[in-house]
């Protein structure tokens, strides 16, 4: 346990989320640099990279001893990025060289070391990247549940053993969540886990 406490390393998290995020793009130019983007898959890495960044703020003793989830809450609430994710209805996605820019800003921030106002400006990327990829705070609200209750699919069914399936009948398991969510936006996530669980091929 206490191995596992001191492997665990929330900014290495985020920025190898966030080159599973560029991997969504054709970036190599010596392989698929033609290959369209998968903007699905984006919006899933943009959620996992939420994931981390929460546990980072989350994490207490590192960053500001003490506080509550309500201060975090507000200073996360305080950051423009939030104010234009939560005001906007229907986003577009951005350009992905600007896309591509942004996850690197958040990657960099991550590398950087922690000082203080130093989480401020990554979740204020963090959220301004949400709307740059096509998320009101709703449907980042909505995937961040959907990929939780996945991840918790995953453990209860051999993730860390490796028996796990990812792919159901041809299709990812990250899409699976995703298009049941949005067949039924209203599902509750005991219902969203019942829905996985119909559609696990064993
Ligand atoms: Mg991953
Ligand atoms: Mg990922």
């Amino acid at each position: 346990m206490g191995k596992l406490l001191s492997m665990i390393n929330w900014r290495r998290c985020i920025y190898m989320e966030s080159a599973e995020m560029i991997d969504s793009f054709g970036w190599k130019h010596w392989k698929s640099i033609t290959q369209p983007t998968d903007y699905a898959n984006l919006q899933i890495e943009i959620v996992d990279v939420w994931h981390f960044v929460m546990s980072l703020v989350l994490e207490g003793g590192i960053y500001r001893e003490n506080e509550t989830h309500e201060q975090m809450a507000t200073w996360m609430m305080a950051t423009e990025g939030y104010k234009l994710l939560s005001s906007t209805t229907t986003p577009v996605f951005a350009s992905d060289e600007a896309l591509m820019l942004k996850i690197e800003t958040i990657m960099r921030r991550s590398l950087e070391p922690a000082v203080n106002g130093d989480l401020e400006k990554m979740v204020d990327d963090f959220f301004r990247l949400s709307v740059m990829g096509a998320l009101n705070l709703d449907e980042l609200y909505r995937l961040y549940v959907g990929k939780n209750i996945l991840n918790q699919f995953r453990q209860d069914h051999g993730y860390k053993e490796g028996s796990y399936i990812k792919i159901w009948n041809g299709m990812e398991d990250n899409a699976v969540m995703k298009r049941g969510w949005e067949e039924n936006p209203d599902m509750s996530p005991k219902e969203l886990y019942e829905e996985l669980s119909k559609a696990y091929p064993v």
